[in-house]
């Protein structure tokens, strides 16, 4: 299972982490170490003082693929849910600055909070990341600077996808720290599909 992330694409998120818009998707890829599966508590790591999250929506590949054309891409979605993609960002910061690449800021273990499934049909998905009971973030898949379709296209281009791959699709603005005690909820459309503890 590949668990395949992009960066900048939404608008909001860009600006606020004063970003250029790109010009074609950015992604990056988690191990499969980096899962954290719905309903398992996330222990902050100590290599770093500034985990934040990042809420995205998260899809499943249905079927294997290879150079998917746009038009067939939709197809290759089976299931949707919420997920985190927790950051260190501290250390993201020093890999930016260093040039380097950012594994260690993002594809640590359980960095991947992943949500219960629901199967996915063609409409636009709102959803929303709720902090200790107060939102932080919220969009919606309409908002997407690149779509799924390009996502999921542009990916293959370079990286067979296989049935169970995810795809993080991309974090609205709002992300901000995690501390020990916080609890993280996402929805999709009004259901709660991620529960996360942090300890
Ligand atoms: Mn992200």
């Amino acid at each position: 299972m590949k668990i395949i992330c992009i960066g900048r694409n939404y608008l909001d998120h860009v600006r606020e982490m004063e970003n250029e818009v790109p010009r074609y998707p950015v992604f990056f890829m988690k191990s499969s170490n980096a899962l954290l599966p719905e309903g398992k508590d996330f222990n902050l790591p100590d290599f770093s003082h500034e985990i934040h999250y990042e809420g995205e929506l998260v899809i499943r590949l249905g079927k294997r693929g290879k150079n998917i054309s746009l038009t067939e891409a939709e197809k290759n979605i089976d299931a949707i849910t919420v997920g985190i993609d927790f950051t260190a960002r501290d250390l993201q910061r020093q890999c930016i600055e260093l040039g380097e690449p950012w594994e260690i800021a993002k594809s640590f273990d359980h960095s991947a909070a992943i949500g219960s499934f629901i199967p996915y049909t063609p409409q636009p998905y709102h959803f929303v990341l709720y902090k200790n009971e107060k939102m932080v973030q919220q969009s919606s898949s309409a908002q997407l600077i690149f779509s799924f379709s390009e996502l999921i296209s542009y990916v293959s281009t370079y990286i067979t996808l296989e049935a169970g791959d995810v795809i993080f699709t991309g974090t609205p603005a709002g992300v901000g720290l995690v501390q020990s005690g916080d609890i993280l909820k996402g929805y999709v459309n009004d259901m709660l599909l991620l529960t996360v503890r942090v300890k």
